[in-house]
């Protein structure tokens, strides 16, 4: 039988649907794990694993699953020794302390002796122990926000993004332990056949990336300021520059990165741009 890649996917949750719409994204043809533990990619040595997101770091460090999708939280957390290949740009959000809005908070020391719920106890310890403070652990495994209205901790550590469930709790974020975002990672001693098509992979996924990081923007201007528009454009190398029917004007195309676009657009109208168009880029190899 042909090698196959091994990728762990959580199997529910919110990581689960960004992971397979990557992959799909790479060309690669999959199905959603529904009610399965399994799933085989149709046009691409790769098979699905869908697992426990907390089990994950175990799995590909057996080498039962070759590489796996998880955030970085859940990698510092499980000091498992796998490797990180790449960063996924989704998923992002923080480790932090949080305490009751009443609560008049002068710094990191009120934690001293106090009782913390979290879910991430071992990076919550090394947070502590990095800040000299002696403070009580509670280990939970699910809605930490609740524990100190329900009078179980003084304060809680948990993941945050837009940090609406702490404001719904009467909570307000006082200590980023750590910062997260999703990650492939690999076991550290793949076959070289696996780690080729590992590599396949990887390749597909930076495309996607820069493609989502990018847009493709065109635009018409007169001739004559072709010049100072190309000086504006952070573009991959020069623009591309062709004449129009209408004699005196031409049409430049060029690639953006997407955060820059709102900074150079009233420069472009400025120098004279005209009909500008920005669209997204589907794959794009360097
Ligand atoms: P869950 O689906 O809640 O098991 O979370 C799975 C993973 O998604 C976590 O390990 C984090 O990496 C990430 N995550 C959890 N909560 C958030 C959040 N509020 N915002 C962004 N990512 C999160």
């Amino acid at each position: 039988m042909e090698p196959r890649l091994k990728i762990a996917i959580q199997k529910s949750g919110r990581l689960q649907e960004d992971s397979l719409r990557l992959l799909r994204e790479c060309g690669i043809r999959v199905d959603d794990g529904k009610d399965q533990l399994r799933a085989q990619a149709r046009n691409f040595p790769l098979d699905l694993l869908y697992l426990r997101n907390s089990d994950i770091p175990q799995y590909i460090e057996d080498g039962v699953a070759h590489a796996g999708i998880l955030g970085e939280n859940t990698y510092l957390e499980k000091q498992k020794d796998i490797r990180s290949v790449i960063f996924l740009g989704f998923a992002k959000c923080r480790l932090s302390v949080a305490v009751s809005k009443a609560t008049e908070y002068p710094g990191v020391q009120w934690l001293q002796g106090k009782r913390i719920a979290t879910s991430y106890p071992n990076s919550l310890r090394a947070f502590l122990e990095k800040n000299h403070i002696e403070a009580e652990i509670h280990d939970i495994s699910g809605s930490v926000e609740i524990a100190p209205n329900i009078g179980l901790a003084d304060a809680i550590c948990d993941l945050v993004s837009s940090g609406s469930t702490l404001f719904q709790n009467g909570l307000e974020e006082k200590e980023v332990v750590l910062r997260s975002e999703a990650n492939l990672y690999a076991n550290k001693q793949l076959d070289p056949t696996i780690n080729g098509i590992l590599d396949k992979l990887i390749f597909r996924i930076q495309s996607v990336l820069e493609a989502r990081q990018h847009r493709y923007l065109l635009m018409n201007a007169p001739v004559g300021s072709v010049e100072r528009i190309t000086q504006i454009l952070p573009g991959m190398k020069s623009p591309t520059v062709m004449p129009l029917a209408v004699e005196g004007w031409c049409s430049i195309h060029t690639v953006i990165p997407e955060a820059r676009f709102w900074d150079i657009i009233d420069e472009l109208k400025a120098s004279g741009a005209q009909g500008i168009l920005i669209t997204p880029i589907e794959k794009m190899i360097l």
